[in-house]
Order: C-alpha cells, then sequence, then structure tokens
C-alpha cells in the first residue's frame, strides 16, 4: 500500500469541507470548501505544479468558494499536438448529521478508511491528485498535458462545474491553463472502478397552493391551503404512476422518475393555513430536457386540477443527463485500462447525477470513473477501501501517459 497515498486522504478527510446543502447553517465550522482549496493550493504548489484559482461564489463573511485548476504540462515537444485530458473531482462533502462515526477522524481499519467524504469523493481526489503528482515527477514520454480541475458545489446545484466550464470557452483569464478546449475528460466519483458513459439528469422545483387564512374556529370562513393541495398531490402521484414510466427507457440508465419529496404548510393548528409547498423531484433520461420534463408535469396536474389551483415556481435545482453518445473510444481506453488492474472496468448507466453533464455540454467526450461504491457515499459510516483508490491512482496515471489522439 502507498503510504503517502494512505496519508494524502486521511488529510482531505481530516479538512471538512461540507455542503450546506442551501440550508442555514448551525456549525458554520465545518462549512463551504474554503480551507480544503488552501491545503490543496499548497500541497500542488509544493510539488511545481502550476496552480489557477477561479472564484465561483463569495459569501457574505467574505470567504470565497473556488475552483483550484492544476494544470501538469508534458514539456515542450510538439506541445500543440499534446491533447489535454481534463481531470475533474468536486471537493464538497454532504453534511454529517445523524453519522455513527466520528465523521473527520479519517480512522483506517481492515484496509479501508472511514470518515465524511472518504468515499464520495475524497478517495477519487487523493487518487487524482497521487497521479498528477507522479506525471509531474516522471514525466513519461509522449504524455497528454492534463488539467486537473477541483470544482466546489458539486452536491447542491453544479455551481463549480458550471463556472469550469466556462474556462474554455470564454475566460481568457485560465489561457495558461486552458490553452484550448480539453480533447476528453473523466470525473472522480465513486464508481467501484466501472465506467459511467451514461446517467439520469434531474429537475427540482416547488409547486404552492394559496389559502385564505383565519382562525381554526370558523374554518368556513378561510380557504385551506392543505385541502387544496390534497388533489394536487393525487395527481401528481397518478402521474409519476402512468404517465412517467411512459416517456422512454435509456438501454443503461432505465426509466424516468417522479416523486414528491417534502410537503410544507399552515403556521399552527389553530389558524386555517394560507399556503402549502410541496418539492417535486423529476429524474430525466440522458438526452431529455429539464425545461420540458417541468412543463409536461405542471401542465398534466394543471390539467387535473385546474390551472389556477396551483403554482409551480422556476427550477431549484437543474440538471442534465450525461449522453452515451461522445464519450464511446474514451470508456474503451479506460475500461481497458481498468481490467487490466484488476477491476471490472464495464461500461455502465446510473441514477444519480454529477458534474460529468455540465461538463460534457458542447460535445466533451466525457465518463465518471473512480475508486468506491455509490452505496458508501453519503451513509452514516461512509468508508472507501484503500487498495481501490491505490488502483484508481494507477489507472488515472496510465490514462494521461498512454492518451494520443
Ligand atoms: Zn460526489
Amino acid at each position: 500500500m502507498n503510504s503517502d497515498l494512505v496519508e494524502l486522504l486521511a488529510k482531505l478527510v481530516r479538512i471538512p469541507s461540507v455542503n450546506p446543502m442551501g440550508l442555514a447553517a448551525a456549525d458554520s465550522d465545518l462549512l463551504y470548501e474554503c480551507r480544503l482549496t488552501d491545503f490543496l493550493a499548497e500541497w500542488l504548489r509544493e510539488r511545481g505544479i502550476l496552480i489557477g484559482r477561479q472564484l465561483v461564489e463569495e459569501l457574505p463573511d467574505g470567504r470565497r468558494r473556488e475552483n483550484l485548476l492544476a494544470r501538469f504540462d508534458a514539456g515542450d515537444e510538439s506541445p500543440k499536438e499534446r491533447p489535454l485530458l481534463l481531470w475533474e473531482v468536486h471537493q464538497d462533502t454532504v453534511p454529517v448529521e445523524g453519522m455513527t462515526i466520528e465523521p473527520f477522524a479519517a480512522e483506517v481499519w481492515d484496509g479501508r478508511l472511514y470518515g465524511r467524504g472518504a468515499c464520495d469523493v475524497k478517495g477519487g481526489m487523493a487518487a487524482m491528485l497521487t497521479a498528477l503528482a507522479r506525471l509531474a515527477r516522471e514525466q513519461p514520454a509522449g504524455c497528454a498535458n492534463v488539467v486537473l480541475a477541483l470544482t466546489v458545489n458539486e452536491e447542491h446545484g453544479f455551481s463549480g462545474a458550471s463556472a469550469l466550464s466556462g474556462c474554455w470557452r470564454e475566460i481568457d483569464e485560465f489561457r495558461d491553463i486552458f490553452p484550448r478546449r480539453p480533447a476528453a475528460c473523466v470525473v472522480a466519483e465513486p464508481t467501484d472502478l466501472d465506467v459511467v458513459v451514461a446517467h439520469k439528469g434531474v429537475v427540482r422545483w416547488n409547486c404552492h397552493t394559496r389559502g385564505r387564512a383565519v382562525h381554526s374556529s370558523r374554518p368556513q370562513d378561510g380557504e385551506n391551503a392543505i385541502y387544496k393541495m390534497a388533489p394536487v398531490l393525487s395527481a401528481f402521484a397518478r402521474y409519476a404512476d402512468e404517465v412517467v414510466a411512459s416517456l422512454g427507457e435509456d438501454p443503461l440508465c432505465g426509466r424516468p422518475s417522479l416523486s414528491v419529496g417534502t410537503i410544507h404548510g399552515g403556521t399552527s393548528v389553530n389558524t386555517v393555513p394560507d399556503g402549502c409547498t410541496v418539492a417535486i423531484d423529476r429524474r430525466l433520461l440522458p438526452g431529455e430536457s429539464p425545461e420540458a420534463a417541468q412543463r409536461h408535469a405542471m401542465d398534466y396536474v394543471s390539467a387535473q386540477v385546474g390551472p389556477e389551483a396551483v403554482a409551480g415556481d422556476a427550477p431549484t435545482i437543474l440538471s442534465p443527463g450525461l449522453e452515451s453518445t461522445e464519450n464511446a473510444e474514451l470508456a474503451a481506453r479506460l475500461g481497458e485500462l481498468a481490467r487490466r488492474h484488476g477491476a471490472r472496468g464495464d461500461n455502465v448507466g446510473v441514477p444519480y447525477g454529477t458534474d460529468a453533464a455540465i461538463l460534457a455540454r458542447g460535445g466533451l467526450p466525457t465518463v465518471v470513473f473512480g475508486p468506491g461504491s455509490i452505496e458508501q457515499a453519503h451513509t452514516k459510516d461512509e468508508w472507501v477501501e484503500l487498495a481501490e483508490v491505490e488502483r484508481a491512482s494507477e489507472i488515472y496515471y496510465e490514462l494521461a501517459a498512454t492518451y494520443s489522439v
């Protein structure tokens, strides 16, 4: 086992980078990526790797959420012909509430490292960082140029990846890092070292019913917004059961889906509620338009309950799926390397969303590949198998070392 890799992963897990997921935060010391970004910048600088920092969001207290871009330059021998490989990994983790282990202790038992983010996705991050440092150290002949992008806010809105995708399209500031468009992109997420070539997208939005509040002793004088939500919910349930499943099926990702996730209404039991809100989560087929999917659902529900009865907001989250139209060649190379290292390396589709869909827009061949299983991501005792992290690091390294167009 590579002890540098284990030590690095432990350090990454010990630096909290919790995404508040849009909620007001109780313990703001654990929140946001800033401290991890500083650690990563220092770690890369110590290894002589060129870095750039891209501001994605400035917080009210002045802290900055920044993508960190690190470039490995394979030397100046015919640099124009060298393909540029993009590796991407997110810095944020989900919150720690309900965890049964100490989230930031990074303890190792039985070849597994435990902690929040160990699997999603600091294991993949450690693998990419060590692979990049090894490229810089060994300078393998014929190697591709590599940019490792460590992005913010994947778990709640993909804003880091959206900003990153602007770097090679319109932002001059990062010309030394992205002199041209990447030739291919590998996104680290826990995939069990299978190659994710397609995944679903998602669109989420809130729906409201309105009523008129009166004292609950005289309900006949008011309008109950919660009662008004009941037929809306029945319509969504019918839509989910009878309509969404018939909208198509992807050979790798299966069928689309819709679920109502939360409901909020009323202020007290002795007041007729004047408002009720539900949150909708609609999972999209790769290639399905998020906007059209929302419109289709709202048109169906409005037709069932009447157009005045319910109002839908603009999406709170909107992310397309990843399509397997452009990435076959990249997937084949990566699968082959994975198999050579004893992993399955199958092409698969998954139901969850990633930054890959954002980066793939505009035809950049993109796959998702990394150590750890999605079954351990976000769990109360999150862990990653260290041998798999090491294997991933070797595979990332070899992909860059052998990548040519
Ligand atoms: Zn993740």
